[in-house]
């Protein structure tokens, strides 16, 4: 039976009450009376559930679809301003004991070189990242009780923490590594990792085990559970997904929102980020083999409807897509992307991408470099901060932040300060050449005289050498 507050994973993603979505959708996808209702209702900007998300979601009416478009560019905007988080996934490990039927990883995999990093070779890809300008990880691993145990998790982030070359610093690390227990969660805690990431694949249990047939991530309902593990284990800063192209698109969409209903009502905070990766082709993967493939209008929508229905959730997009599309998707609604990223073992000191070791094919193949320079020339904000982490706003200080005012003006000096380190320290000419202009063009038209000021100041502390400045 539907229980959001039940720790029990079958019981707050209850199959029925998913069923019954799709039906109350379906009843409901045509009915413009009740759709404008929500649409009105959702302009408070304080979400809505996870069925009248749906309902949105399968309207195929034009004025409807427009009015979902231009309300959900508007909570980016009154909720997000102008900033694109930026991070990069490091690939630390790709040996694994699981059989996901998806992952080049899983285990029978003989044609994938198996790798992990170690010693020098960590440092290397550490510095290759931070010399790009990078200061946000998401380290990723396979899941192996002997080549990746937590210790070994837990000396990466701290090698990674400790690395100080040139002007660069890893000031965040997020971590993707496989469900484990309260222990290990508070282990990662006490180590100042940012956001723990786990992504469900799929809410459907029956189809989940199917594609999941070995391995301890096999175990549905331990994998579902984790992040309830994870805030027990204190880590308030969790980020969930789901990979579309595996289940019908519906079930996930409905599941991710269930997901993220019972984190708030259980633990008083919701998702800090979601992702809604597609299913890329790799090693040994094909996607002849998945059916559940979903277009780019579809994802765009898919994105708009999240935004309206969790604006206080980060919404992440990686590499796996295109440029045009990443393009689209920011417009309506996502809040980070990947840039530059190689989903190989070794993949940043190497220079290239390691074709043997990929996790998947990257969409997007620009550098950092050119991803800034895209972003800027867009009129986005690409913001190398990681101010709320390190002064201890996470969880439901955080969320309680979002909520209320907003990070638009929260945010706003310290995106604008950490692009000036990036154009000082990292961009090409003419990426800085476009930089310096925005920044000028943005704080010339900036209303608050204090505000204005106090971001002149700190820039120029910046062109005086300072770093990591921030409020
Ligand atoms: S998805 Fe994760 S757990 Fe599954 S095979 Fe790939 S690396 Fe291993």
């Amino acid at each position: 039976m539907y229980d959001k507050v039940s720790k029990v994973a079958t019981e707050f993603i209850d199959h029925e009450e998913i069923l019954k979505s799709l039906d109350f959708a379906l009843k409901h996808k045509s009915d413009k009376a009740y759709l404008t209702d929500i649409i009105d209702r959702a302009s408070d900007m304080k979400g809505i559930s996870h069925m009248q998300a749906l309902a949105l979601l399968e309207c195929e009416d034009k004025d409807i679809n427009d009015k979902i478009f231009a309300l959900a560019r508007r909570i980016k905007s009154e909720k997000y301003g102008k900033r694109v988080v930026m991070f990069a996934p490091l690939y630390l490990s790709n040996h694994c004991v699981n059989g996901c039927v998806y992952c080049p990883y899983h285990l029978k995999n003989k044609i994938i070189a198996r790798k992990k990093l170690v010693g020098e070779d960590l440092v290397r890809e550490v510095v290759a990242l931070q010399d790009m300008g990078h200061k946000r990880l998401a380290i990723e691993s396979g899941e192996h009780p002997t080549e990746s145990p937590i210790e070994y998790i837990l000396e990466c982030i701290k090698t990674i923490y400790d690395i100080k070359h040139k002007n660069g610093a890893i000031r965040r690390v997020n971590v993707n590594i496989a469900g484990t227990t309260v222990e290990n969660y508070r282990k990662l805690h006490d180590a100042g990792i940012g956001t723990y990431i786990l992504f469900q694949e799929t809410y459907n249990k029956e189809n989940y085990q199917i594609l999941h047939p070995t391995g301890p991530k096999s175990n549905y309902d331990y994998h579902t559970e984790s992040m309830d593990r994870a805030m027990d284990g204190g880590i308030d800063d969790v980020g969930i997904g789901v990979l579309y192209g595996l289940e019908h698109y519906r079930y996930d969409f409905v599941g991710l929102l269930m997901h993220a209903e019972h984190l708030e009502a259980t633990y008083g905070v919701g998702p800090h980020t979601m992702s809604v990766p597609r299913i890329r082709p790799a090693s040994d993967i094909s996607l002849k083999d998945f059916d559940n493939s979903i277009s780019d209008e579809l994802l765009v929508k898919i994105v708009a409807v999240l935004r309206i229905a969790v604006p206080y959730t980060g919404l992440i997009i990686s590499t796996r897509e295109s440029a045009d599309v990443r393009a689209r998707l920011l417009e309506v609604g996502v809040t980070q992307i990947s840039g530059g990223s190689r989903t190989s073992v070794g993949g940043y000191a190497e220079g290239g991408e390691s074709e043997d070791s990929t996790q998947f094919d990257v969409a997007d193949n620009r550098t950092l470099d050119e991803v800034v320079c895209w972003l800027l020339e867009s009129g986005h904000l690409p913001s190398f901060c990681t101010a709320c982490y390190i002064s201890g706003r996470t969880g439901y200080a955080f969320m309680d932040i979002v909520k209320g005012e907003g990070i638009a003006n929260t945010c706003e000096i310290n995106a604008l300060v950490t692009l000036s380190e990036y154009l000082t320290d990292y961009a090409s000419s003419s990426t800085h050449a476009v930089g310096i202009a925005y920044l000028e063009s943005y704080i010339d038209k900036m209303q608050n005289a204090k505000l204005k000021e106090s971001i002149q100041k700190k820039i120029k502390q910046v062109l005086a050498g300072v770093r990591d400045i921030r409020v």
